[in-house]
């Protein structure tokens, strides 16, 4: 009894571990956000696990039933959509439940936009932030920018095709010569990562970027100094790396 949390294919389905496809073939049950997308990836892989939907609107019903499950001894797998489970998508609540339960939980790690786009970006990946989706209000989704735009992180965001030039023009009023990653359709047929100051970013965005698509973007770190290169000394005479690989 022990309820797996599954990284699965962000874009390409060639992203998934040997662990994953194991796990989803031995489960009892997949929980899932849509059955429809995640049966494309059990097809391909000739996953047979039934498939249970597992969402946002009903996640207080389904984590009482997958708790049941589990205490009688079964093993649930839960996926999203795309990416890791519980990283702006549903799992959150089942895994305190669960926890609660005196039931293992254990992760299977995957792809991830966010990272995926932090790591393309050739910005600072030495210490970040990830906030997910911004404040829906333009009031508050300024307020926050400018928070998040005076720290020395890097600060990643998830956005929608739909607002995504209204997120670059809001990040260009706070700081217009900002470094902005734009990550688009990563791991897919037409990835782009693009990286530039943002009001340059925002004059690519009429030519060559199309606002369709899944996107993520990724803020420079407000550095007081060159603090990217002060990250890369601290952590190369860290020399805690036995635990590597065992
Ligand atoms: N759990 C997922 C993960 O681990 O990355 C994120 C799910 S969140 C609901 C969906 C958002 O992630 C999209 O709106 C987009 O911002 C981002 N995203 C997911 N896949 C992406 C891709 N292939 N390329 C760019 N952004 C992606």
């Amino acid at each position: 009894m022990t309820l797996y949390l599954v990284g699965t294919p962000i874009g390409n389905l060639e992203d998934i571990t040997f662990r994953a496809v194991r796990i989803l073939k031995e489960a009892d049950i997949i929980a899932c956000e849509d059955t429809r997308v995640t049966g494309k990836l059990t097809h391909h892989y000739d996953i047979d696990t039934p498939l249970k939907s597992y969402h946002e609107h009903n996640k207080d019903r389904m984590t009482e039933q997958l708790v049941e499950v589990l205490t009688s001894g079964k093993t649930v797998a839960l996926v999203s959509d795309a990416g890791l489970p519980l990283i702006s998508d549903p799992g959150y609540e089942l895994v305190i439940a669960v926890r609660e339960a005196g039931i293992r939980v254990e992760t299977v790690p995957g792809p991830n936009a966010a990272l995926t786009a932090l790591m393309t970006s050739g910005l600072s990946s030495y210490s970040f932030l990830f906030t997910g989706f911004l404040p829906r209000k333009e009031s508050e989704k300024k307020a926050k920018l400018e928070t998040l735009m005076n720290e020395p992180h890097s600060v990643i965001l998830y956005e929608s095709p739909f607002r995504v030039k209204d997120t670059l023009m809001a990040i260009e009023k706070i700081d217009k010569n900002r470094r902005v990653a734009l990550g688009r359709e990563l791991t897919k047929k037409f990835e782009q990562v693009i990286t530039l100051p943002v009001d340059r970013l925002l004059q690519e965005l009429e030519i060559s970027i199309p606002l369709k698509g899944e996107f993520v973007i990724v803020i420079d770190g407000q550095y007081e100094t060159d603090e990217a290169d002060m990250w890369w000394h601290q952590l190369s005479i860290n020399e805690h790396v036995e635990y590597y690989m065992e």
